[in-house]
């Protein structure tokens, strides 16, 4: 049963609140959502209650946290359906899950092998394979974007010739933070799977937008960030298979992950301690296990619908807005749209609409590659969530209207 959007809004605090006097509209979701009372709660009742070191104590509130750190594992675990609490490895976020996956997978690899990449990764699924590239002689290789506005999504014809048994490693995005569409991750995993490749999925913008199952997928790795799924900022995850797991070496060494250690050299745990060096960060880990119930009570299907409907409003009122150009496919997609006007600049596209109540996101995002390849500077980004309605829109496109006027473009 869908939720009653409405009543939505009432769980996060931060919404009630003006913005140059105006009713804050938030709409840069892509860059970090908002986090529900429940989120915020736990983060505060941690700290108040159970804050003590994990696994090293012998004590009542060092207990209580490591139950509650592991039962976060858990949690997260049956979040993406992944077959033990041992694959999920705690993070930073999506960039740090990335970066461990690039140089622990990358220490096996030689001259002559192939990472294969997308024209539409994020600078955080670029840049690590570019230095892991470098570092061991590599290839990096990308599956063209179809289309003056991206409208043609992945090139997926290129995959014949693209995918060769050379290819180790296949890192692509679930959903572009720029374009909006949705990849069929599926197919992708399967068709490296094929030549003997492992798949590294860039979950950040779909995890917290819809269901979201690791085995049905058939995904090697996943990498994803609580902040964008109603969770803290400082917490995300690697979801590796564990039999890949357990035959890397660990990216950082120090205590918590090793086994046995000696003056002359030490020997790892398993996975997941054998990646999680160091003191992990306890409480951001139970707060979004908590987020991860909240989404799972509104029920993650309907919010797919939900975002991607008013998205799919946002695309259709704002294509009649003269001298736009929008981003990405009409069709399917999930809670973002990006566009761009040959007479404003995003940047004061994002300025002038801050002036309304209106948060938005304007510039590269992260896809400097992508944006020279479509021979743009920047878009402006409407991301939407849980608590956006379609009256925002209407917030959105009225501003955007006035902001043309004020430029002179009619
Ligand atoms: N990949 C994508 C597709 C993203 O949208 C982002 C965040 N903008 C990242 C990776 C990086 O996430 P984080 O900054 O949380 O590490």
């Amino acid at each position: 049963m869908s939720p009653s959007w409405s009543n939505v809004r009432a769980d996060f605090p931060i919404l009630h609140q003006q913005v140059n006097g105006k009713p804050l509209v938030y709409l840069d979701n892509a860059a970090t959502s908002q986090k529900p009372r429940c989120v915020i709660d736990a983060l505060v009742g941690y700290y108040e209650r159970d804050n003590s070191n994990v696994h090293r104590g012998l004590h009542a509130l060092s207990m209580r946290a490591t139950d509650a750190y592991e039962s976060a594992r858990a949690r997260l675990a049956t979040f993406i359906n992944a077959a033990d609490a041992a694959e999920i490895i705690f993070t930073r976020g999506t960039t740090e899950s990335i970066n461990l996956a690039a140089r622990s997978l990358g220490a096996k690899l030689k001259p002559g092998d192939v990472i294969l990449a997308t024209e539409m990764e994020h600078h955080s699924n670029l840049v690590p394979w570019q230095q892991i590239a470098k570092a061991t002689g590599a290839t990096l290789r990308f599956v063209p974007v179809l289309g003056a506005n991206a409208e043609g999504g992945l090139d997926l014809a290129s995959l014949d010739s693209l995918l060769t048994p050379q290819v180790k490693i296949f890192a692509f995005t679930h959903i572009s933070n720029t374009l909006g569409g949705i990849n069929p991750v599926e197919e992708l995993c399967r068709r490296a799977r094929a030549v003997g490749a492992l798949s590294v999925i860039d979950a950040a913008q779909s995890i917290g937008h819809g269901p979201f199952d690791v085995r049905a997928i058939g995904a090697d790795f996943v990498a994803f960030s609580g902040h964008k799924m109603a969770g803290p900022t400082g917490i995300g995850v690697l979801y590796g298979r564990r039999g890949l797991l357990d035959t890397m070496v660990p990216d950082e060494t120090g205590g918590g992950m090793v086994s046995h250690v000696e003056y002359s050299g030490a020997r790892w745990k398993p996975a997941p301690e054998r990646f999680e060096a160091g003191t992990p960060n306890i409480a951001d880990a139970i707060a979004l296990a908590k987020a991860c119930d909240y989404l799972d009570a509104l029920d993650r299907a309907a919010i797919a619908k939900h975002d991607g409907e008013l998205a799919a409003l946002a695309y259709e009122r704002l294509s009649t807005l003269p001298g736009i150009r929008l981003l990405g496919t009409a069709g399917a997609r999930s809670g973002l749209v990006s566009f761009a006007f040959t007479e404003v600049h995003a940047h004061d596209i994002v300025t002038f609409a801050d002036e309304d109540g209106i948060a938005l996101r304007g510039g590269h995002h992260c896809n400097q590659p992508l944006m020279r390849k479509l021979g743009l500077t920047g878009t402006t980004r409407a991301s939407f969530y849980v608590y956006n309605t379609p009256e925002e829109i209407d917030v959105l496109v009225a501003s955007m209207r006035r902001i043309l006027k004020f430029f002179g473009v009619t």
